[in-house]
């Protein structure tokens, strides 16, 4: 019998989440770029010479099964040769067992670090690990530039940068919305920082790790946004608001930003669990070596074997 890639699960029942084939809709952006999004996550594929190379997973195995046919009907003869790990997190970048298990995997080398140690089931390891903050490949006849401005989300994050298309793609950092509540892993201290560094790159079209397509003004507002929460969540510490209450947390936030910010979407749903979060930032002090002025001290032990064995 085969395994079963069940990721980190435990519970047998979970296989029903696990192997469901989700509906994924595809929009072409380019000659040979195209995303893909299952409801939540999002992604790119690419076209390239003789093959297919595509960023990240999706959610599941099933999700990712969903995937390769979607890339199969969109690029019919083309094998995925290559898969880019866009971060370390098993919902997006969890089941390259399934989706194209001889391909070549591309991550950066923080990345690999963590996936080598995790052993995830259906998680491949890494067969080739990037360091530093830019690196331009050729891949099959497609140039395309892979950044690593610092910790943003997750570890060892890398954005995708298409030059010639204008096109950025940068996974689980900004959203075009207040959709993504919870904000685990996000590296608050650092996130909007390094994010700003990517607006300095000619592009036009930015591709978000979830939900819709989007662009510049909706870049900005996203760090506009992160900006103003986190202001007005040390402001609710000033003003004696009790942070580790839900309904406190969305009044007080909530009524400080929505004028600005009350039109993106899940705003009024989502604003209370955003600032609870960002709150025990500055309550606790951040997600450790990630969340400090200088994160590039994580790299001082770089990678030597991402196995670790
Ligand atoms: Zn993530």
């Amino acid at each position: 019998m085969v395994e079963l890639n069940t990721g980190i699960f435990t519970l047998a029942g979970a296989q029903q989440y696990l192997e469901r084939e989700p509906e994924l809709h595809v929009d072409q952006l380019s000659a040979r770029i195209w995303t893909v999004c299952d409801g939540v996550r999002r992604t790119l594929f690419v076209e390239a010479d003789s093959s297919v190379i595509a960023f990240d997973t999706l959610a599941t195995p099933g999700a990712a099964r969903a995937y390769r046919k979607a890339i199969t009907a969109a690029i019919p003869g083309k094998p995925v040769q290559t898969i880019i790990y866009s971060h370390d997190h098993l919902d997006h970048a969890g089941f390259a067992a399934d989706l194209a298990p001889d391909a070549d995997i591309i991550a950066d080398e923080m990345c690999a670090k963590v996936i080598g140690m995790r052993k995830a089931k259906g998680q491949l390891l890494p067969t080739q690990c990037l360091s530093g903050k830019r690196n331009r490949l050729m891949i099959d006849g497609v140039g395309l530039m892979l950044l690593n401005p610092g910790p943003t989300h997750g570890t060892g994050n890398l954005s995708a940068y298409f030059e010639h298309e204008k096109i950025l793609f940068s996974s689980d950092t900004l959203l075009p919305n207040a959709r993504y509540g919870l904000l685990p892993d996000y590296h608050i201290w650092n996130l909007v920082r390094f994010m700003r560094e990517l607006q300095q790159l000619d592009w036009n079209t930015f591709v978000p790790g979830r939900y819709e397509v989007t662009d510049r003004a909706r870049f900005e507002k996203g760090c506009d946004f992160f900006v103003a929460v986190k202001v007005a969540s040390q402001q609710a510490f000033a003003e004696f608001v009790p942070i580790w209450v839900l309904g406190a947390m969305e009044e007080y936030v909530g009524g400080k930003l929505r004028e600005q910010f009350g039109d993106l979407d899940g705003f009024d749903e989502n604003i209370g669990l955003i600032a609870i979060r960002i709150v025990h930032h500055y309550l606790m002090g951040g997600w450790g070596l990630e969340d400090t002025w200088n994160p590039g001290v994580l790299l001082a032990d770089s990678l030597t074997n991402p196995s670790g064995a």
